[in-house]
């Protein structure tokens, strides 16, 4: 039913309730609070000591009515009980005089706050209460989003007569004895529940079952596809035969780690079988993960099918390039690259030769994707850098037999809980040790006084020979003057401290040509230090570089120190990495704390993820994910493994419990929420 239908709900807040995405009853019912005003506290006006909302009963007393000035009024009571009493305020609510019968006993709800030798009640509620009656506890009131306009208490009564109403028709999706095996508190009464708690088990017991809910549908949705995929697509079996592996691994000009060793075998077990792998290679920057996705690559291409490796921007793509064609210098491998900076007729007849099979690797970016490319025999797609793309672009890549494997990688190690949600249906690899010989790097969280002592140091190192990056936050032109941008730092050194030096500047406005060209520069080593914004945080490759300074580095998420760490990272000389910032909020010197005191991107992770506290986290929607509305992965992680045990359990065997009639309903609400998601057609 629509809310304009709905008895209670005057036409002026329809739109109100529009705005909020109410449009109907059902919406009204599941528009969850975001939290409870907790009133439930009862006690006697002595017994107040401020820790928090109370309510208690007395007479009311004086009342004054008192004009501030033009349409400004002041209503004020007194309210005794036998302990004491207490002041009740109320701005511009003079009705509320109507009321205050003195000699009326009330119950007040709200929270005090001291007012010279007594407490003050701005705004409580008020509700009479007769003059036997022993009050018992005071209300849990839901405390819902607004919008302009729109008063908490209206919003309170429209949602009560709805689920008065209606919250014993909602369809149940969980099967009865599912919701006692789980202790799930049915539909009709956990809806009772979340939106008028009489105490807090209501709230508790409410929540958990919706969050259960929200996450067991996730998780569904999650195995859904997977299972989706092993069924439906056929990939082709390229299995790494010993003679295949030996000549791979000649091409390599290193000892593999056991962790790149383990991860290799992991996949070529995925290759080897027709069911597409969907794999997550996860791994510090600077663990190794190339090699293992050209081990991949060069599986396929053994097997005469073709692989592709899409990188984020144009200097990695460029850099992959490069690497994997020295690498294959001595082979009969094809490589080529595309990228947006490719155009015209060479384009097309790069397009054209990809798509006759003359192609063995196809380096690129997202440029790939804008214009389908069908291979004739696509063995595999490597996406690097996860992060920057969208989970769910595999669609565009087409392949003119049977259905590619996927390797996606991430340089951003993800909390374990973000994994299971985002990436619940991909299987995970994990690099955790650096590549040998690997040197340590120490970072240090400096004051603007000891500015000197380090570019001095950085003279030296860049005597010695060392390179440097130099990054400073991108400035859109009406942010605060506090922040240094690039161009001004790069003014300051050349100018300044690294004057007799070789610096250059690099930043997201200049041409993909320009970039490059600063790059290389860099990496010859004509270039001893480059200022630059974050374009390189992500895989550049510079193992010279062994020096990084971060100016305003309280503009960074720790995600992305941690990268820009990795740079300096990489060579067989040890890194330094200085960080200036200004006296930011609590939770970026937190963050900046914590990146001075660890260099384990893992553990980092679980800190960022904590410090970033509830909400979209990991911007589950920029994956192409509906955001959860009640679940909140840092504070229910248990529920989440929970959900995701259960999920898996109704999806497993050859007749999954989850395709029987008791799971329709479940089912439909799965398909509902993810199918355009996740591409889940229509299964079950
Ligand atoms: P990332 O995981 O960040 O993509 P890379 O694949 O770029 O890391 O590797 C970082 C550096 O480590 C590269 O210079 C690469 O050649 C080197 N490397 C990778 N694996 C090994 C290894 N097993 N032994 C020695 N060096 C390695
Ligand atoms: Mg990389």
């Amino acid at each position: 039913m629509p809310v304009h239908e709905l008895a209670g709900v005057p036409a002026r807040l329809v739109p109100l309730l529009h705005r909020l995405g109410l449009r109907t009853a059902g919406d009204l019912l599941f528009f969850f609070p975001r939290s409870y005003e907790d009133l439930t506290r009862v006690c006697r006006i002595s017994e107040i000591d401020g820790s928090g909302p109370v309510s208690v009963c007395g007479v009311v007393d004086e009342v004054e009515l008192r004009a501030l000035g033009p349409g400004r009024t002041l209503l004020g009571a007194l309210i005794r009980d036998e302990s004491g009493a207490l002041r009740a305020v109320w701005f511009n609510q003079s009705f509320m005089q109507q009321r205050l019968v003195r000699g009326q006993r009330v119950m007040l709800s709200g929270v005090p706050k001291r007012r010279g030798l007594g407490w003050e009640l701005a705004h409580p509620r008020l509700v009479p209460v007769a003059d036997d009656a022993q009050p018992t506890a005071g209300p849990m009131l839901p405390v819902y989003p607004l919008t302009e306009g729109l008063v908490q208490g209206r919003l309170r009564k429209i949602v009560h007569r709805v689920v008065a109403a209606l919250a014993d028709e909602v369809v149940e999706v969980f099967p009865a004895p599912f919701l006692t095996l789980h202790q799930l508190w049915p539909i009709g009464r956990a809806l009772r529940a979340v939106h008028m708690p009489q105490d807090s088990a209501d709230v508790r017991e409410s929540r958990r079952r919706f969050v259960y809910q929200e996450l067991l549908v996730l998780q569904l949705a999650l195995a859904l596809r997977r299972w989706q995929l092993q069924r439906t697509e056929r990939a082709p079996a390229l299995p790494a035969t010993a003679k295949i592996d030996a000549r791979i691994r000649r091409l390599f000009p290193f000892e593999l780690t056991a962790d790149q060793e383990q991860a290799i075998r992991d996949i070529a077990t995925d290759m080897g079988r027709c069911i597409p792998m969907n794999r997550l290679l996860q791994g510090e920057v600077g663990s190794g993960k190339t090699v293992v996705a050209e081990y991949a690559m060069l599986l396929a291409v053994a097997h005469a099918h073709q692989a592709v490796l899409m990188a984020p921007t144009e200097v990695l793509a460029q850099q992959h390039f490069r690497t994997l064609g020295e690498d294959l210098a001595q082979s009969r491998v094809r490589i080529e690259l595309l990228t947006g900076a490719l155009t015209g007729t060479l384009r097309q007849q790069l397009l054209g030769r990809v798509q006759a099979g003359e192609v063995d690797l196809l380096i690129g970016t997202q440029a790939l994707l804008h214009e389908p490319i069908t291979f004739p025999q696509l063995g595999l797609v490597v996406i690097d850098e996860q992060h920057k793309f969208g989970v769910r672009q595999r669609a565009a890549l087409k392949s003119a037999g049977s259905d590619p494997h996927y390797l996606v990688m991430t340089a951003t190690p993800i909390p374990r809980t973000v994994a299971m949600s985002l990436f619940g249906d991909l299987d995970v690899s994990t690099l955790r040790q650096s590549p040998p010989g690997r040197q340590p790097v120490h970072t240090y969280l400096v004051a603007d006084a000891q500015r000197d002592r380090w570019w001095s140091f950085v003279r030296r190192k860049l005597q010695e020979g060392r390179q440097g990056y130099v990054i400073a936050p991108r400035v859109e032109e009406d942010e605060s003057a506090s922040v240094a941008s690039v161009e001004e730092v790069y003014e300051r050194l050349v100018n300044g401290p690294l004057e007799a030096f070789r610096v250059d500047l690099i930043h997201g406005r200049l041409s993909p040509a320009e970039k490059e060209a600063a790059m290389a520069a860099f990496r010859r080593g004509a270039t001893q230090v480059l200022v630059a914004t974050s374009v390189i945080e992500v895989g550049i490759d510079v193992p010279n570089a062994t020096l990084l300074t971060i100016e305003s580095g309280e503009r960074f998420g720790l995600a992305q120190l941690h990268q820009l760490r990795g740079r300096v990272r990489r060579g067989q000389f040890p890194g330094y990495v200085t960080v200036f910032a200004q006296p930011g909020s609590p939770a970026a010197q937190e963050r900046l704390a914590a990146f001075e005191r660890s260099t384990d991107g893992f553990e980092l992770a679980e800190i960022d993820f904590a410090l970033r506290g509830p909400g979209d986290l990991f911007g589950v929607s920029q994956h192409g994910m509906p955001p959860l509305r009640v679940a909140d992965l840092q504070r229910d992680q248990q529920l989440l493994v929970e959900a995701r045990q259960d999920a898996q359990a109704l999806t497993a065997g050859d007749a999954p419990p989850f395709f029987q009639e008791e799971f329709a309903a479940l089912r439909s609400q799965v398909l509902r929420r993810y199918s355009a998601a996740l591409d889940l057609g229509d299964v079950g």
